[in-house]
């Protein structure tokens, strides 16, 4: 079968999609062959069954707004980019964790951020936001998607320097880094009593919000002690915590850089 992959940015151009209210992912489904229908589903969040050029779509209906539109998304990522090679049924699990390696899972969760934030649209209306969740909020009520997808699109296309990380109360599950966040800052295996995400974990009922934290809660790399980083954490499933961590003081990652150009010369 030829390749009919194509990119989400060629899709929402042939489409004329240019603001995020005008992305109706089951027009844009039905574009590309796929029809969505929404159901109640026992054990995973959707699933897709293809034959030939068209393809059902099944969402649990039962999710909320955001995370339907996601998982619709992620399962016509599945279809542009893995068509033919097998059934895809895909649980809440797999649609929060897989983010870290390369496999179809990852990709179709790429498609579908890429279909329902994509970069233009969202560097425009994230521009000189501050890296917390009341941010996170407010970007997936105008683009209609799950906090996690958009808190790992502000990480990566938002003005300022974050890493979103999440984590279950044994160990980090995956992280992302924003750009300007050096390889160097790796964050520890296990969440810290230091940091909020903890707390959170452990059953506190509201989280605290923004909050400043010593670097080395969330970081092994030396001298992290002598900086704070603002963190926001939130529960987002029974047993898992999501983290956003903000350089509103860039100290580090200066004093980082500096580090790096002396080991050049
Ligand atoms: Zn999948």
């Amino acid at each position: 079968m030829a390749s009919v992959y194509r990119a989400p940015e060629s899709i929402l151009g042939e489409l004329g999609i240019r603001e995020p209210r005008d992305i109706h992912i089951e027009a844009i489904a039905e574009y590309c062959g796929a029809t969505i229908l929404y159901q109640p589903l026992e054990g995973s969040e959707a699933r897709i069954l293809g034959y030939r050029d068209r393809a059902i779509i099944t969402v649990n209906s039962a999710a909320p707004l955001g995370r339907r539109r996601f998982s619709a998304g992620h399962e016509l990522g599945h279809w542009m980019c893995d068509r033919g090679k097998i059934a895809f049924s895909c649980t809440e699990n797999m649609l929060a964790r897989e983010w870290a390696d390369d496999n179809p899972e990852v990709r179709a969760n790429q498609f579908s951020a890429e279909l329902l934030l994509p970069q233009p649209m969202f560097v425009a209306t994230a521009k000189n936001l501050e890296m917390t969740f009341a941010t996170v909020r407010q970007l997936s009520e105008t683009f209609q998607t799950s906090l996690t997808a958009t808190a790992i699109r502000l990480v990566e296309f938002g003005s300022f320097p974050a890493m979103v990380i999440c984590s279950d109360a044994e160990r980090r599950r995956w992280f992302r880094r924003g750009p300007d966040v050096p390889g160097v800052l790796w964050p520890h295996e296990r969440v810290s009593r230091l940091t909020m995400a903890h707390d959170v974990l452990s059953g506190m009922a509201t989280p605290p919000g923004p909050t400043d934290v010593s670097a080395d809660a969330w970081f092994g790399h030396r001298d992290a002690r002598r900086y704070a980083i603002r963190e926001d954490s939130i529960r987002i499933t029974r047993d898992l915590v999501l983290t956003l961590l903000w350089w509103k003081d860039e100290t580090q990652l200066l004093d980082l850089e500096d580090d790096d150009n002396e080991s050049e010369d």
